[in-house]
């Protein structure tokens, strides 16, 4: 078996996961102006060690459907944004959703993401009637990630069964947030991200964020915040990925917006690594996703690396192909012309050869198997989390989980 030797060299460094938990603003400041990458394997194996006593070998999959790419907001980096008059607008219908949470049942992934722009088009009662109809059939936990929706938009879905909710602060520099992301229309001020994620958890959803790495004008000083926000939040899941700059978006125009040489954050995969190792220190039993975006700046190993450096999770894409390219937040997307079998095959064989094993269940973070079990009982639907769950005795239909794959029905 071939392992490049970057991988392999974070694969054999043992590090105790307690040397490494607690981490001063100023420590992560240090390691974030490191650009040396021997200096930096202590980082890397510390946030190995702590991502394998935490959370395990297991890589969980969550199957990506990207229900639809209309979108009324203006984020100056963002390829569907309302400003990109050249992209083929699309939405999915609820048959194509769910004929993608079945294919994600038929392909092994614990959860369904249903992922799209800030779109009113999808509507209250069509996420809904998605969510009860993939809860229905299928033993999946759902993801969404809709933006920024109203509060009853959010209480319904969640009453409905969805499971997270993702929505990525991209930057805890709100002078900046407010400049890459202007308010909706009507409206004079930004929707505070880290505020309605707080919301999200009290309506009882397990709530991911994350951010953009290297966007002009962020500074490593907001990293080190961004990081402190994290752990604040104790975030479920944390999604990390470099800024790609694509060509239709005004904040390529906007260049200049730079911070000062040595303190402006890189978008490449060494800024963005040491980020995933940063969280994994921040926020040790989070999911940490190795994001499409990092895997687009290095296809080779760009998920491997991740996924040895504090990630343990894989977002396979399930959008039927003539959506694809239609889902373009940046140029180049990796995996775009694979079908979802393709994709399935490619990213199982990445993660055995680095010697880790596919996750199975919802993969829920550990602080949250108790809540899932309570929520799935309160909303009279049987629990299906996976063989790490501590939360209770498993359930007949539980147990059958942890001990069969699960097959379309
Ligand atoms: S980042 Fe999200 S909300 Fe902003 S334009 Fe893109 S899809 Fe819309």
């Amino acid at each position: 078996m071939h392992i490049p030797p970057m991988i392999r060299k974070s694969m054999s460094t043992r590090v105790p996961a307690t040397h490494s938990q607690a981490m001063d603003q100023d420590q992560r400041l240090r390691w974030l102006r490191e650009r040396d990458d021997v200096a930096l394997e202590p980082l890397w194996a510390q946030a190995d060690a702590v991502r394998r006593a935490t959370v395990g070998d297991a890589v969980h999959l969550r199957g990506l459907i990207e229900v639809g790419n209309v979108c009324v907001r203006a984020c100056t980096y963002c390829g569907i944004s309302v400003h990109n008059h050249k992209v083929g607008r699309y939405r999915m219908t609820r048959d194509d959703i769910l004929d993608c949470a079945r294919r994600a049942v038929t392909l092994g992934f614990g959860t369904a993401v249903l992922q799209g722009g800030e779109d009113p088009g999808l509507s209250r009662e069509l996420i809904s009637d998605c969510i009860r109809a993939i809860k229905a059939e299928t033993p999946l936990a759902v993801t969404l990630s809709l933006g920024e929706r109203a509060r009853g938009d959010l209480e319904a879905w969640h009453a409905a069964g969805a499971d997270r909710y993702l929505l990525r602060f991209e930057t805890s520099n709100r002078e900046l947030f407010a400049r890459i992301h202007p308010p909706p229309p009507g409206r004079r001020a930004s929707v505070d991200r880290i505020q309605l994620l707080r919301d999200l958890a009290a309506m009882g959803y397990q709530a991911g964020s994350g951010v953009m790495v290297g966007i002009p004008g962020q500074t490593y000083t907001d990293l080190a915040r961004d990081l402190e926000v994290f752990a604040e939040l104790d975030l479920d899941m944390i999604g990390i990925g470099p800024w790609i700059p694509h060509p239709e978006t005004p904040m390529v125009r906007d260049l200049a917006e730079s911070a000062a040489p040595g303190e402006q954050a890189r978008n490449d995969a060494m800024d963005t690594l040491k980020m995933v190792a940063l969280a994994r220190l921040a926020v040790p039993d989070a999911n940490l996703p190795a994001t499409t975006a990092l895997a687009t700046l290095d296809k080779d190993q760009g998920r491997e690396l991740a996924l040895t450096r504090g990630a343990n999770v894989i977002m396979p894409n399930l959008t039927p192909p003539k959506y694809r390219a239609l889902y373009e937040l940046y140029p180049d997307k990796a995996c775009v012309n694979e079908t979802a079998e393709e994709c399935d095959g490619c990213l199982r064989g990445r993660v055995a050869r680095i010697g880790r094993v596919i996750g199975v269940g919802h993969g829920t973070a550990r602080k949250n198997s108790r809540r899932e079990v309570a929520g799935s009982r309160s909303r009279g639907v049987d629990c299906d989390d996976d063989a790490n769950c501590d939360g209770c005795e498993p359930t007949e239909k539980s147990r059958r989980t942890m001990e069969q794959p699960w097959t379309a029905k």
